[in-house]
């Protein structure tokens, strides 16, 4: 370890910087942020920094004097001569002094900060490599949500209150984990603090009989493991056990925690490896056993994936849970093959519609799917193809209307199909596809030549 890693309070103190450009503006920033009064010396300065309160702006070159009453120095100019003599001067006195980018003029360095006060992330490669600080910074900050000061400030509040209703400190550690570790603390998250409120009461009165068990109903996104949420991704690297299904693409299901159990549902068309009330069960069991239970799905759980339904079982059986969108299908499909669902030349209107064939038809609202400059988006049509082409021409909308059809959207096995309602059920390549494929009907899609950027590999 070369430095000690410390949080000075520096609040009401006077801090010195000298130099008047952009960096000694960010450094200022930071000094001020954490209540210092700051003088800031160079020639010229920054109009930026002559309006902020607290500081006190000395137009002129470093004097010695400039010391005086001073707990902490950074010096930013860009003349290694006058950062070397503030740096001796300061450390003559026994003042704390950091040169920006000049290690060995340094008595501490400055870290690389996550402020989610009160809870404060201070690190720091000790100048070795600022690339990979910048790396990790952004690493953290995926693991440490921005309103993660919420969920501080809300534990200090109960802080007291817990104390007294659970002596035992072991059994408080434990109530405090799961309160900060579960929907209790994704509800502080969101900002919905009675909620959490609630059921931290409920958590305090319940204490004797502490259950942990939770569900999260998760979007997966369509394929893409970039496409997923923080939250998606934070609460996969917390769940015990993992239920997922055929549409989550490997890739995602590897992301999950290392040890965390996973149940593979299926659900392949016409073949369910279990039934959705199976499913249900299977969730409601598996929080009563007191697992954090992550229930994956494809693309957001909400659209054309049943999520309504899971979560109606588990909210009839009093279990928490909490649902995350994901990035639908159409939606990533769309950008990733260059269509925009809507486009003030082509559509107003964009609809989402499900191809799914119930004893061998489609039934859906021709009238209403086949109204010029729209967007049709039709989920699980493969098998219909032949039908839903037909249905649209019969009901107005020219046979000429460009179609795509798009295979494994996202991913790198991503292949697409296009032509026109009238030609495309006639490509014997349609044959060679295979689910999950998505359909776009409507002007948009002659888009694609020129806004394309994918091309898997
Ligand atoms: N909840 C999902 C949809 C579930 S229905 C969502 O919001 O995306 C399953 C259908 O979604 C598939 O039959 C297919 O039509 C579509 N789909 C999902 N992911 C896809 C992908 N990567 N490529 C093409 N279609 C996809």
């Amino acid at each position: 370890m070369d430095f000690l890693p410390v949080f000075q309070n520096i609040k009401g103190k006077l801090c010195l910087v000298v130099g008047g450009g952009a960096v000694a503006v960010r450094k200022a920033g930071v000094l001020l942020d954490a209540g210092a009064r700051v003088r800031v010396v160079a020639p010229q300065i920054e109009e930026e920094l002559t309006q902020r309160d607290n500081i006190e702006a000395i137009a002129a070159r470093f004097e010695p004097q400039h010391l005086d009453g001073v707990a902490l120095v950074i010096a930013a100019t860009d003349d290694r001569a006058v950062n070397k003599q503030v740096s001796e001067l300061a450390q003559e006195r026994n003042i704390p002094v950091n040169v920006v980018d000049d290690p060995e003029l340094c008595s501490f360095i400055m870290p690389a900060i996550l402020d989610r006060s009160p809870l404060m992330i201070a690190f720091s490669s000790g100048g070795a490599s600022p690339v990979l600080t910048r790396m990790l910074r952004g690493k953290l900050e995926t693991m440490i949500p921005q309103n993660y000061s919420r969920l501080a400030g809300f534990a200090e509040r109960f802080r007291e209150q817990v104390k007294q209703r659970v002596t035992n400190p072991a059994k408080r550690r434990i109530f405090w984990e799961n309160a900060l570790e579960g929907v209790v603390a994704e509800k502080v998250l969101t900002g919905d603090e009675a909620s959490a409120e609630a059921m931290l009461r409920k958590m305090l009165a319940d204490e004797d009989n502490i259950q942990r068990g939770e569900v999260y109903l998760v979007g997966a996104g369509p394929g893409d493991p970039d496409l997923l949420t923080f939250r998606a991704l934070r609460l996969m690297q917390k769940a015990d056990v993992v239920v997922y299904d055929n549409l989550v693409a490997q890739p995602i299901v590897d992301m999950t925690r290392r040890d965390a159990e996973r149940i593979y549902v299926g659900k392949k068309r016409a073949f369910h490896t279990l039934r959705q009330e199976e499913i249900n069960e299977l969730l409601v069991k598996l929080a009563k056993e007191g697992k954090r239970v992550l229930r994956l799905k494809g693309g957001d759980p909400f659209i054309f994936g049943r999520g309504g339904e899971e979560i109606e079982t588990l909210s009839a059986e009093g279990i928490p849970f909490q649902v995350v969108p994901g990035i639908t299908a159409a939606s990533g499909i769309a950008s990733y093959a260059g269509i925009p669902l809507t486009h003030r030349d082509h559509a107003q209107s964009c609809m989402f519609v499900t191809g799914h064939l119930k004893d061998g038809t489609m039934n859906l609202d021709w009238e209403q799917l086949a109204r010029p400059r729209q967007t049709v988006v039709v989920y699980m049509g493969l098998q219909g193809l032949e039908t839903l082409c037909a249905k649209l021409i019969e009901h107005g909308l020219p046979d000429s209307t460009p179609i795509a059809i798009v295979q494994q959207g996202t991913t790198r096995h991503q292949r697409v199909l296009t032509g026109t309602l009238g030609t495309l059920p006639h490509n014997p390549q349609v044959t060679e596809l295979h689910a999950p494929t998505l359909i776009i009907v409507g002007g948009v899609v002659s888009l694609r030549e020129k806004l394309s950027w994918f091309e898997p590999e």
